[in-house]
């Protein structure tokens, strides 16, 4: 599946012999928790030739890729066994709905309700009939512009993204911000690549336009189906590839509405906003040109084609909640044909997932007291001091630094808030209604209020108590204008970390998780925030420099690798290659501090091995064809083999463990070292 750059030639070393004086005693049996980290292994394999095929061989050799995934990771079976105890605390409230508070009924009816496939498929488009009657009334852009804010207040983005988040430049306040969207496929290359697969994709795609146009009402269908792809391939067009989208140095643009309407006089800002946020704000657009050119492409556009392209906009948005037909449709296309999932995931997971997306800090206040044990904070919070320390530590020893530079990165470090397991204040869902029986009226509700709740803070200080995800995620975040990280309940667990666990396992596996999150605080984009959050220049222009020579042997290693037929991005994925490689070297060094130098205890592996095995272990995964094309082109995430072997092939630490050298796949020749 991967075309690695790795020659797969080298003969495995073996650990340097242990000299003892009497004849060692037998090895001990491996303790429980050890066997499925030594089960996942396929020791047939040289860890100095491909470590994430020795770490994970034997897990992927066990683990086909399920038919109803895309996608199949170490991570997709926690979030299903998340997703299992979702299930039961789901069914009981549905059951009973008035057997809890205010809260516990909502999450029950609109469970039960997601379940009641009939009565779904009976309402058919009924929830958005009120916003396709609308469409029907445009006449001209700015028609347009009103109707394009209340489908991104349901969860689409016709023509623009738009969210909020602090100011860059002052991240007290909330802004605005606006910037390129409006294009259904995954990226803008889906649209503009000439390859035959890409051919026939978008002629798939034409085709569900057409098929999806029809369920919404619209008279012509294929002709209009035609027109709207023509009108994303404009978009698409005049859409700046992702990668040079990474830079807010060049992507932060403030202006208010004057700005705004100056800026693309053709669009009416004064409708979209009206609807959107019903009141002034402060507006940053991430790429004004961009933003000019879909005015051109608005304008020229037929009045008849800008109603086909809300329409579908609209239906698309909705597709997954509404009756078996569409959700069909969509699945054949977004699932099957862009993503390669063979068939849907059974309803109630489909079901269990969304009651989470729309009433998610209410699912979490429920999972969380049933499945988060109160000691896993603490040796959370004592692992994450662990691992600030040690890039405190690590400091020194980095060559490209100058002193004033290192002060202020630890300053920097000081103020990271640090958000473990769940909320401290749970959101508040009082002013949402929930009807027993109307599912798709509930989405579109649930989508409402969420919308209102983001734009609401437009203006407002940041919030540092919200959370950006739901404690019972299986994923942790940093965010540099509030300059925090967050590791929620759902990913503190085996087989990342559990409290049995031996030292290395837990901080190669979630260790090194805590240790990206942290360098992402100093990852290329990361490094223009200071501590407060703000963007700003913190560090002596000469170190600055070194600093971008580092970046760039980064970027030019992942440049350089193929996955089939695709090229990874070395520009898109540099974040997150930057945050892999200091998140385990980081962890290491943690790890050490803590623990040592113990001796073996785990089969023929020694504790530092067993380290970096973990590491590997949390990217154990099996993927489409497709799933992976659409990670390379759209994900600033490197496919999950190379973020094992890409930042380990770089630490000599790592060559120590496994005593790889030099000329063998897993030592690089032009080691990249950043943090
Ligand atoms: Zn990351």
């Amino acid at each position: 599946m991967f075309t690695l750059l790795f020659a797969l030639s080298c003969a495995p070393k073996p650990p340097e012999p242990v000299t003892a004086i009497d004849a060692p005693p037998a090895p001990p049996p491996p303790p429980a928790w050890a066997q499925p980290v030594l089960d996942a292994m396929d020791t047939s394999v040289g860890a100095c030739d491909d470590f994430y095929q020795y770490a994970c061989g034997g897990w992927i050799a066990k683990n086909p890729l399920p038919p109803d995934k895309a996608v199949w990771s170490r991570f997709s079976t926690m979030r299903d066994n998340n997703l299992e105890a979702l299930k039961t605390i789901l069914e009981k409230a549905a059951a009973n709905p008035a057997g809890g508070d205010a809260e516990w009924a909502k999450i029950g009816h609109y469970y039960a309700a997601c379940m009641d496939q009939p009565a779904l498929d009976q309402s058919g488009v009924a929830a958005l009939q009120p916003l396709l009657d609308s469409i029907n009334t445009v006449k001209d852009q700015r028609g347009f512009m009103r109707v394009a804010a209340e489908i991104a207040a349901i969860g689409g983005d016709p023509l623009v993204s738009a969210w909020i988040d602090g100011d860059y430049k002052n991240p007290d306040e909330s802004i605005l911000y606006i910037s390129q969207g409006g294009i259904a496929l995954p990226d803008r290359d889906y649209y503009l690549q000439g390859d035959d697969d890409s051919k026939a994709l978008r002629a798939d795609y034409e085709k569900h336009l057409a098929t999806m146009l029809g369920f919404a009402g619209e008279k012509e269908p294929v002709t209009m189906a035609a027109a709207v792809l023509a009108f994303e391939t404009q978009i698409a067009e005049a859409s700046l590839p992702r990668a040079e989208l990474r830079d807010p140095d060049k992507t932060y643009h403030k202006i208010d509405r004057a700005g705004l309407l100056k800026l693309t006089p053709g669009l009416d800002w004064n409708a979209w906003l009206e609807v959107s946020v019903g009141k002034s704000v402060d507006i940053s657009v991430e790429v004004p040109e961009s933003l000019q050119k879909f005015e051109g492409i608005v304008k020229k556009a037929r009045p008849g084609v800008l109603r086909a392209y809300l329409r579908w906009q609209a239906i698309h948005a909705m597709a997954t909640q509404l009756g078996t037909p569409i959700y069909d449709a969509h699945f054949d296309m977004f699932n099957r044909k862009v993503l390669g999932q063979k068939e849907p995931e059974v309803r109630w997971k489909r079901c269990a997932k969304e009651t989470d997306t729309a009433l998610g800090e209410i699912t979490g206040r429920y999972w969380v007291a049933e499945k988060f044990p109160g000691e896993s904070k603490d040796k959370a919070l004592t692992m994450i001091k662990d691992v600030e320390d040690a890039f405190v530590a690590g400091l020194p020893g980095l060559s490209w630094m100058d002193d004033p530079t290192r002060a202020r990165a630890v300053e920097k470090k000081d103020k990271i808030t640090n958000k473990i397991g769940y909320p401290d204040k749970w959101r508040d869902y009082s002013a949402l209604g929930i009807t027993p029986g109307a599912h798709a009226q509930n989405v579109v509700a649930a989508r409402r209020f969420e919308h209102r709740r983001k734009m609401n803070q437009v203006g407002q200080p940041a919030d540092k108590t919200e959370w950006y995800m739901t404690a019972q995620t299986v994923n942790a975040y940093y965010n540099a204008t509030v300059n925090e990280m967050a590791f929620p309940a759902g990913i503190l667990q085996a087989p990342f970390f559990d409290k049995a666990f031996a030292t290395a396992i837990n901080y190669g596996g979630m260790g090194s998780i805590m240790g990206h999150e942290l360098s992402h605080g100093f990852d290329d984009q990361g490094r223009k925030f200071d501590g407060t959050g703000k963007m700003t220049e913190w560090w002596s222009p000469e170190v600055a420099t070194r600093y971008e020579e580092r970046a760039t042997c980064v970027k030019n290693q992942f440049d350089q690798y193929q996955v089939g037929e695709l090229n990874v991005n070395g520009s898109l994925t540099l974040g997150e290659n930057i945050a892999d490689l200091g998140g385990v070297r980081t962890a290491f060094r943690a790890y050490k501090a803590r623990h040592g130098n113990d001796p073996a205890t785990v089969s023929s592996l020694t504790e530092d091995q067993l380290f970096f095995v973990a590491y590997a272990q949390n990217w154990c995964s099996v993927a489409s064809t497709q799933w992976e094309k659409m990670l390379i082109l759209s994900n600033p995430h490197s496919p999950n083999a190379l973020r094992a072997n890409g930042p380990l092939s770089n630490l000599p630490e790592f060559a120590t463990a496994f005593g790889c050298t030099e000329g063998q796949p897993m030592v690089r020749k032009d080691r990249c070292e950043v943090w």
